[in-house]
Order: structure tokens, then sequence, then C-alpha cells
């Protein structure tokens, strides 16, 4: 089923990210860990691509088991990162193939190693491009990235605004959002975006921590502020493990249920490849399906 559907048939829609492991032996455990998010009844689960190399193929690997094996729907992931047209066209064939009818197009960041984006000879620059390029091409519903505190290498929060418009007209069907901690910051973007005429399903995406050099790492790489308040729990209470976490899934209980009051198109939770937090969010907010 294509995700631009759901949107207009369900009034919340659920969904989990995972990514591919990066030893092959753990893909067996991601497994395990899908049986268990599958339980929870998402709307769709989405799978990230990698920058490079192997974990690419297994994006198009997972995809395929989440839609076929699992019986669930799928967005699968997907960038311009060292890809021609041409490579780009041969990966939405295969998906094609795999029935995945869904796909989140993005830029994708630099590759590790390197300062900046680098359009690939017979490549795209932007995302707009990629989307472009999908619809004319296919049939598939495209999800795209919005920032609600700017992209990091957006000089403001108007241009990349304006950016994120480019995607929306070149007709992508539904906004994911980065991961924020500040629920003011997905409210003022969300008016942006209606004031700019961008008329598409918004998913908040919401980051349960549940470990201190992960965030650290994550809010610096991504531009995300960490409000003080929550920066000095998880800062206290960085050399105690469950301590952050217990603290981090506590604070996504309480970013959630607020934006539910503010009246979300759904939510998108980036479980980090597991499921206990998700199945305690969703329990305390009787979120439960
Ligand atoms: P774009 O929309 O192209 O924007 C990139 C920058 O260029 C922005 O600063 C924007 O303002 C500017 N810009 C955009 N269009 C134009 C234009 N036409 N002219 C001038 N400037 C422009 N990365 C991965 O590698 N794999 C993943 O699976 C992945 N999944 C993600 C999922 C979500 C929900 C999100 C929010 C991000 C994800 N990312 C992933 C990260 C993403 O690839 C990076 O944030 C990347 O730096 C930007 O991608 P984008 O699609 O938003 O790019």
């Amino acid at each position: 089923m294509k995700i631009k559907n759901l949107f207009s048939q369900k009034r919340f829609i659920l969904s989990f990210e995972v990514f591919p492991p990066k030893r092959e032996g753990n893909l067996e455990s991601l497994y395990v860990t899908i049986t268990e998010l599958g339980e929870l009844k998402p709307d769709f689960i989405s799978v990230t691509y990698g920058a490079g190399g192997s974990t690419r193929e297994k994006t198009i690997e997972i995809s395929s088991r989440v839609k076929n094996g699992f019986n669930l729907e799928v967005l699968a992931h997907l960038t311009c990162v060292q890809s021609t047209k041409d490579d780009i066209a041969r990966i939405l064939d295969l998906l094609k193939e795999e029935n995945v009818e869904n796909i989140l197009a993005l830029r994708g960041d630099p590759p590790e190693g390197t300062e900046r984006f680098i359009k690939t000879e017979g490549g795209f620059e932007y995302a707009n491009e990629l989307v472009q390029f999908i619809k004319t091409r296919d049939n598939f519903s495209v999800g795209v990235a919005g920032y609600p505190e700017g992209h990091i290498e957006a000089p403001n929060l108007k241009t990349d605004m304006i950016n994120l418009k480019r995607k929306v007209d070149a007709g992508a069907d539904f906004i994911i959002t980065q991961l924020f901690f500040n629920n003011d910051a997905f409210y003022n973007f969300r008016d942006y975006a209606m004031a700019l005429g961008i008329d598409i399903p918004i998913l908040p995406g919401i980051f349960p921590i549940l470990n201190y050099n992960q965030i650290i790492k994550i809010a610096s790489l991504a531009g995300v502020r960490i409000p003080p308040r929550l920066g000095e729990k998880v800062e206290k209470n960085k050399d105690k493990p469950q301590e952050v976490e217990k603290y981090g899934i506590e604070y996504a209980i309480i970013q959630v249920d607020n934006l539910i009051k503010n009246g979300i198109a759904g939510l998108h939770l980036y479980c980090m490849n597991k499921s206990h937090p998700v199945k305690k969010i969703l329990a305390e907010l009787s979120l439960s399906r």
C-alpha cells in the first residue's frame, strides 16, 4: 500500500525506523527486533540507506523482507550519494521487483571522511531533483526529510523551508522530520510550512535517548539543540546508562503526549533497532494497537 493513501485513510500514522547493521551476523538480530516491532502494528517500517557499499544492498534486502516476509508496509530510504541517475534507476527497479511502493528521497550526508556533499557526475545535487526523477519515472509514493530547526548546512530556517517547498513542488507526498527535543521548534516548522502552502502530511520524528555518547554525536552532527534541562540530566547521569535510558524514554513520552494534544498526523520513532523503548512509549500513551 502506498503511504500517501495510508494518510488519507487513517487518522494517525505510526512508523518505526530501523537501520541495516554494519556486521552481517547482526541481521538476524534485526529481524528479531522487526518481529517485535511488527507486534506493535506500525503502519510502516522505514529502512535507512547507508553511505556506500554493502549496507546499501542490505537496505533493499531488509525492505523486501519487511514487506514480503513480515507483511508490513515499508519505506525504503534512498540517497543521491555517489550515484549516477543510472545507479538510482537500477535501485528503483530492484525495489519495484520486491513490491516496495514507498521511497524516502534524500540527498544524503557527505560520506565519512569528507566535509561537503559533492554531486556525482551524472547524478543529483539536491533531493528535489531525486524526487522529480522518481516521480516522473515510477509510481512510488515519495517522502522527504524536513528539519524543524533548519538543515545544518542551510544559512537559516527560511532558506531551508523554501528548499523544502521545492521537494513538495517536485511531487513529494509526505514529510518526515529530523529528530527534535523542543516541540516548539516543530510547531513553528509546521506553521511555516503551512504559510508556504505545504499541505502534505508531516510526521514528527522522535528519538528516545538511550545512550549518552550516541545522543551527543547525533545532535552535533545534525545541528539539533538539546534543551538545557534535558542536557543537564543526561550529562549528570552519563556514567549510569540505565538512568539515561529511563530518562530518555520518559522525555520522549512527555514530548509525544504534547504533540498528540497538538494534532499531529502521526508519529515516526527513531528506535535504533530496539523494540523495548517503543513498547514502553506506546503503552504509556495508550497508543498500543
Ligand atoms: P536536501 O533537501 O537536498 O537539502 C540539503 C541542503 O541543501 C539543505 O541545506 C537545503 O536547504 C539545501 N537545498 C535543498 N535543495 C536546494 C536547491 N534546490 N538549491 C539550493 N539549496 C538547496 N541520510 C542517509 O545517508 N541515509 C538515510 O537513510 C537517511 N535517512 C534520513 C531520514 C530522515 C527522516 C531525515 C530527516 C534525514 C535522513 N538522512 C539520511 C540524513 C540526510 O541525508 C541529511 O540530512 C542530508 O544532509 C540532507 O538530505 P536532504 O534530503 O534533506 O537534502
